[in-house]
């Protein structure tokens, strides 16, 4: 499938000089939604993921259906202060401003072979904070899964130790 037919590239969004992927349409289309999942989903079978952890919001619309197409559990990552129990926290940037992620400390048990999910890979800063915590709580980050890569923000060199599947690719 050509996932690019189905993502809206949105001009100077949220801030003037962005080229802002929105995935919605594509969520929007059943079809192209289901096939995105299940092609994650072969990928994080092959990968023999236990577990599949991903940083909101995003992260939950890729995450949660592969999980549950898989039968496996899901672990949200959440900005600080929005999960009710004990966490560990890791701060982080974006391509555009600067947060900190928390997950809940029991989440991860040690050995367990994580995918983590996200729509987007930019600068890969989410997602480097991301496997800071899973690695945290002893987890073994086997993979990371995204709908869209944009090649120009060298995420991939950032992340380069992890094996990375995206569906498409902006140069
Ligand atoms: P990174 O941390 O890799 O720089 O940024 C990736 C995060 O920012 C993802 O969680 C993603 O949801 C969000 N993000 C950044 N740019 C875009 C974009 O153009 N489209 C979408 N859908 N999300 C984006």
């Amino acid at each position: 499938m050509d996932y690019k037919e189905h993502i809206t590239i949105v001009k100077d969004y949220p801030q003037p000089g962005i080229r802002f992927k929105d995935i919605t349409t594509l969520m929007q289309d059943g079809e192209a939604y289901h096939q995105a999942i299940q092609d994650m989903a072969v990928y994080a079978k092959q990968q023999n993921v236990d577990v599949i952890v991903g940083p909101e919001a995003r992260g939950f619309v890729v995450g949660c259906p592969i999980a549950v197409s898989l039968g496996i559990g899901f672990v949200p990552v959440r900005k600080s202060g929005k999960l009710p129990r004990e966490v560990v926290e890791a701060d982080y940037g974006l391509e555009y401003g600067k947060d900190r992620l928390a997950i809940h400390k029991d989440a991860i048990k040690p050995g367990q072979r994580v995918l983590i999910t996200d729509d987007l890979l930019a600068t890969g800063g989410t997602i480097e904070a991301t496997i800071h915590l899973i690695e945290e709580l002893g987890g073994v980050v086997v993979g990371l899964a995204f709908m869209i890569e944009l090649g120009y923000l060298d995420g991939r060199d950032r992340l380069g130790d992890y094996d990375i599947f995206t569906l498409t690719k902006y140069e």
